[in-house]
């Protein structure tokens, strides 16, 4: 194909949003752990498996600096809730925690220590862009809690589940008591963006 200097191919793939969501292989690395020591080996393998053989190895090998297609993070949660829980995604909010954990023990643990439930909110959101190529999150303080609202991102009930999970942790670590989190506006439903409703008391 011919370059035409006056319609260049570029412009027409950024005017149609055509970039592919990419995250850091850190969460694959975090979900490999949790399963290995959770669930043994052999769970691990059975969920290798059952992933398609093309993404098995990238699976298998992702490392925490690379960046890989959200779409294969959201097959591996399922396969994940497949194996390790009842396939109705009920097991990602305790995948979320335990990568929310792993986080925890690395970098973040002396940083977030010091925040409040509320402005971790904050924080996320901006941490979010190191690690993830697409998504933007407003955050909003409501009594009794947090509405967190996504917008942008891959669009996958699992993804969902696994996140509400994560920041659950995040909560708690905060010193946030008796967190809840409810997510009915979902892009996975339809609607424009995914709000997840957190609610505890400080
Ligand atoms: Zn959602």
């Amino acid at each position: 194909m011919e370059k035409d200097e006056n319609f260049p191919m570029s412009s027409l793939v950024s005017d149609q949003h055509i970039e592919v969501p990419q995250m850091k292989g850190i969460g694959f690395a975090n979900v490999r752990n949790y399963v290995r020591e959770r669930h043994g080996d052999s769970a691990w393998q059975r969920v290798l498996n059952s992933l398609p053989l093309a993404h098995r190895e990238e699976v298998n090998a992702a490392l925490a600096v690379g960046w890989y297609d959200v779409a294969h993070f959201a097959e591996l949660l399922r396969a994940v809730d497949q194996v390790c829980g009842q396939g109705d995604l009920g097991l990602l909010r305790e995948v979320g925690a335990a990568e929310a954990e792993q986080d925890l023990n690395r970098v973040l643990r002396i940083f977030l220590r010091v925040l409040t439930p509320s402005q971790i909110f904050k924080v996320e959101g901006r941490l979010w862009s190191h690690f993830q190529n697409s998504g933007t999150w407003v955050s909003s303080k409501v009594p009794g809690g947090v509405d967190a609202r996504l917008t942008g991102w891959a669009v996958d009930a699992a993804l969902c589940e696994e996140l509400a999970g994560y920041l659950v942790r995040l909560v708690e670590f905060t010193g946030g008591k008796s967190v809840a989190v409810h997510h009915q506006t979902c892009r996975a439903k339809g609607h424009e963006h995914c709000v997840f409703e957190y609610r505890f008391s400080e």
